[in-house]
């Protein structure tokens, strides 16, 4: 239900072959949606172009397939939604809509660095669902750097140690599969 996802991509078309730092193992359990029943977090990190948002749409197509409510945003989105539901007055109202879905994939946090104003806004949501609700989360940024993300080191830290009390987390690593493709057509060297 409701999933916004952005592109067509699924599990069984990820070459994992090709990316031997994923775990599959880890990917095939996630796919079962277990770590949804247990609102547990999964964080994908990685260089750009490894295929964090692939794995990401398809980890999120098979939990709808399992029976779970999922929503799909980029970090940007969020945040825009959140900010404009604090100045219009109904923050409430939006952070339940986005605390609602069993699962909240969050794509590409890390790209921009977020306002202090939405770093509280972040926050906020991750402490609303923290224990109750699923987050699944793909960033460029390893977690050294997200003081520098969220502007604020005591703010991170306290995302930080709820998102992965309960977590999986999968890195990784390698050339962007994009720029691969290129090289493979000669237009790189
Ligand atoms: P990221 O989100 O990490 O920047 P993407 O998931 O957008 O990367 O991947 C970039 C492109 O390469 C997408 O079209 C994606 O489907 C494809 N891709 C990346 N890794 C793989 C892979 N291992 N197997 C198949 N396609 C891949
Ligand atoms: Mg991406």
């Amino acid at each position: 239900t409701i999933a916004h996802f952005p592109a067509v991509k699924t599990l069984e078309d990820f070459d994992f072959k090709a990316q031997p730092s994923v775990d599959q193992k880890l990917v095939r359990e996630l796919a079962t949606g277990r770590f949804i029943a247990q609102a547990e977090n999964v964080l994908l990190f990685g260089p750009p172009g490894v295929g964090k948002t692939h794995l990401a749409i398809g980890l999120g197509r098979a939990a709808v397939e399992t029976g779970h409510s999922v929503l799909f945003t980029s970090a940007t989105a969020l945040l825009a939604a959140l900010a404009k539901a604090e100045s219009e007055g109904i923050l409430k109202d939006k952070l339940n809509y986005f605390a609602k879905p069993k699962l909240l994939v969050v794509d590409e946090l890390g790209y921009l660095p977020f306002e202090k104003r939405s770093a509280h806004l972040f926050f906020q949501l991750v402490a609303r669902r923290y224990e109750k609700g699923s987050m699944l989360l793909t960033t460029n940024q390893m977690v050294g750097q997200w003081g520098g993300v969220f502007g604020d080191d005591v703010l991170a830290a306290a995302i930080l140690d709820r998102l992965l009390h309960h977590s999986h987390t999968l890195l990784i690593q390698g050339d962007s599969y994009r720029l691969r493709q290129k090289k493979k057509a000669g237009l790189l060297s």
